[in-house]
């Protein structure tokens, strides 16, 4: 097991990217915002609120736009926008392009209705059609992004899911070969991810969602958590190590040692393991309270900066990169504290 993280140095610009995630939330006057991409996510966890995303020496960072007084606000000076810590200049920050979510990528989500029920991701029952979203890909990779991301609820079934992913990934492919193409999805057997390859896909994230079976079962409890893990070990053995990513949501009552003998079974696997800090909201942070048992709380920058770098650490030691992602969230950067991106 890992344990000594002490001597890699943790930058200035890292500790300030986990404050700011941890708080999660930024003042933006009215004035500022129009100016401002604003992302309004119709499901996950940040359903409902105004997203904006900024850039700042090569980190990313998305965080939730508040009305309220924060201890994070925006402020333009001049033609340069700064995050302040009160009244102390925090953070000289570039606001993003969220207009297809991920910036660099078109990243969509195929159908935001869901068979399952995690309870910490919200979903809806607005319907986008194919052909609609196929025109919204084809415009933007005419303009030059070279990189597709598709997610999806799963809906009506792991194979209907499976499927339609299949037929909208042949649907680009066909016109558009030198495209990085990732897929984030549920699968139900190898042959799942077979089919994907074949159609063109480069890259893949299979969530395992979280770090023990206990907590797997009692906030997601779709699949088998063993089963999980056989589809990731059959997704490095079809798309090769360091191409396959997966979620490990963190700040549920995990100890840290769950963490990291989580992060290091993925990443012995071949597979590059993503730490997500939750997110909750107060109905979120209710529910996962109640089937949970046990109250849920902030997680602090310290906390958020020392699973980094066991997470930088553990994919040191077995070869693997943040850096090589084309496509999803390595390549974005925006929720977490990004090993070789941002420490
Ligand atoms: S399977 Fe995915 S989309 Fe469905 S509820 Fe769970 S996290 Fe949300
Ligand atoms: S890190 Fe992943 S989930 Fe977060 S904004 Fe980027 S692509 Fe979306």
């Amino acid at each position: 097991m890992e344990a000594d993280t002490g001597n890699i140095l943790i930058d200035e610009l890292a500790r300030k990217k986990a404050q700011l995630l941890s708080y999660g939330l930024i003042e933006v006057p009215k004035d500022i915002l129009s100016n401002l991409s604003v992302e309004r996510p119709k499901s996950g966890p940040s359903s409902g609120s105004n997203l904006v995303g900024f850039e700042f020496k090569g980190r990313r960072l998305k965080l939730v736009v508040s009305r309220k007084r924060e201890r994070f606000r925006l402020q333009r000076i001049g033609n340069e926008y700064v995050i302040l810590d009160g009244d102390e200049v925090f953070l000289k920050v570039e606001p993003l392009d969220l207009s297809t979510h991920a910036p660099g990528q078109v990243f969509i989500s195929l159908d935001n209705r869901c068979i399952f029920n995690c309870l910490f991701c919200r979903r809806e029952s607005i319907v986008i059609g194919e052909e609609k979203l196929l025109g919204f890909v084809r415009r933007h990779l005419e303009k030059g992004i070279s990189s597709l991301s598709i997610t999806s609820g799963v809906f009506p079934s792991v194979e209907g899911h499976v499927e339609r992913i299949e037929r909208f990934v042949k649907g680009i492919r066909k016109d558009y070969d030198d495209i990085s193409i990732g897929v984030e999805v549920v699968v139900g057997s190898r042959e799942d991810i077979e089919r994907l390859r074949s159609a063109g896909v480069d890259e893949m994230k299979i969530n395992l969602q979280l770090p023990t079976k206990r907590l797997f079962d009692a906030i997601c409890g779709y699949m088998e958590y063993e089963k999980i893990l056989r589809s990731l070990e059959d997704a490095v053995a079809g798309f090769g190590k360091g191409k396959v990513t997966s979620n490990i949501i963190f700040g549920v009552g995990e100890r840290d040692e769950d963490i990291i003998c989580s992060l290091e079974r993925l990443a012995d696997m071949g597979v590059v393991p993503i730490l997500r800090m939750i997110r909750l909201d107060k109905g979120i942070k209710r529910a996962m309270e109640r089937r949970l048992g046990y109250s849920l709380g902030k997680q602090s920058p310290e906390r958020i900066l020392k699973l980094a770098l066991h997470q930088k650490r553990i994919l040191e030691k077995r070869g693997l990169t943040t850096r090589e992602a084309k496509t999803m969230c390595l390549a974005c950067g925006c929720c977490d504290l990004v090993p070789f991106w941002d420490i």
